[in-house]
């Protein structure tokens, strides 16, 4: 006899999945929601993922991880993850997907909008077959906002100190502000991200999360006044941009706004 199709939505902390979690929940009631916990979120992805439990009145399932960060660092001999050796998506989020399905057949939902053209992890495994349901609506970001105000859950509480993303504390994909909001708003993690930059000196290379520039020189005071002095800066840039677009689109043109802003980086970690 064929083993019954499984239905499974890989909820990163974001609010995309955390959207498309909602979206689904009536629509398919036996979805199986799962969480990747790499051990280093921030504490505001957990209790964002446990208010989403709570809405969606099913248990969300921490896959099983075989090591945790600091093995694979071990297995990687100390050689910090980048965007060029992301060693860490593979083992602490793919594998433990690929792991948690089997040989079962599956339906992945994927968060992807309609009006974005980032591309999500497709497995290549025979056996898993991905849908992107807000795609396949017609469902762009205003949507998703409506989602996730109408249900109560709104968005996750590290966006009210200027995070992006969610995935781990030190995700090598945040920019320099969010590192500056991170040194402010959890000083501990900060300074955890740093021993590991210091640690990683040991195995005869300096890796740091950033590749050009060390948690040690971004944090002094001149060069943190100079990272918000940017940002303030593209952000006033960004308000110019948009006002002009406004424009535009009022004579005519088609404009996208919904793809500003948008955190860059590993799907499965932060969609
Ligand atoms: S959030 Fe960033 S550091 Fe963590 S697993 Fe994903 S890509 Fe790697």
């Amino acid at each position: 006899m064929d083993k019954p199709i499984r239905h499974i939505l890989s909820l990163s902390g974001g609010k995309d999945s955390a959207a498309l979690a909602i979206y689904m929940r009536d629509r398919i009631p036996e979805m199986e929601y799962i969480f990747h916990d790499t051990d280093k979120e921030l504490p505001e992805t957990i209790e964002y993922l446990g208010r989403l439990q709570a809405i969606l009145g099913k248990p969300i399932t921490k896959t099983s991880r075989v090591d945790n960060f600091d093995h694979w660092l071990t297995v990687y001999g100390g050689m910090l993850p980048s965007n060029h050796r992301r060693w860490c998506t593979k083992n602490l989020k793919l594998k433990p997907f690929e792991h948690y399905v089997g040989s079962d057949p599956v339906i992945n939902y994927v968060a992807l909008r309609a009006d974005e053209k980032r591309t999500g992890y497709i497995s290549t495994k025979p056996n898993i077959q991905t849908v992107y349901p807000f795609r396949e609506d017609g469902l762009v970001k205003a949507d998703i906002f409506r989602i996730l105000e109408e249900s109560g859950l709104g968005l996750p509480q590290y966006t009210t100190w200027g995070r992006t993303r969610s995935g781990c504390f030190f995700c090598f994909y945040q920019q320099k502000i969010e590192w500056v909001r991170l040194k402010e708003t959890h000083p501990d993690l900060f300074e955890e991200a740093k021993r590991y930059e210091e640690q990683s000196v040991l195995h005869g290379e300096e890796f740091f999360w950033q590749e050009s520039e060390s948690l040690a020189s971004l944090e002094r005071p001149e060069r943190i006044a100079e990272i918000k002095a940017k940002w303030e800066a593209s952000q006033a840039r960004k308000l110019t941009q948009r006002k002009n677009l406004t424009l535009v689109e009022t004579l005519g043109g088609v404009v996208n706004y919904e793809e500003i802003d948008e955190p860059e980086g590993c799907l499965i970690c932060s969609i």
